[in-house]
């Protein structure tokens, strides 16, 4: 699914992570990464990492466990 980021403007897609999350990624570029475990996996970066603005968002879903700002 794509959208826009509401915090840069940025265009985005939802991915579903294996756990049912939803996670913003940038469109594009696809990187290749490598995992500490030595997997290849082709991907594109989160856009909490990328965006400016992630903590506005941030502390809205999943990870808001005691981290009051
Ligand atoms: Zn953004």
């Amino acid at each position: 699914m794509s959208g826009k980021c509401k915090g840069c403007g940025a265009n985005i897609e939802w991915i579903v992570t294996g756990n049912g999350k939803r996670m913003p990624v940038d469109r594009a570029p696809y990187l290749t990464i490598v995992t500490d475990d030595g997997e290849v996996k082709r991907g594109r970066a989160s856009h909490f990492a990328t965006c400016k603005f992630a903590d506005k968002f941030r502390g809205k879903g999943a990870n808001n466990a005691g981290n009051r700002v």
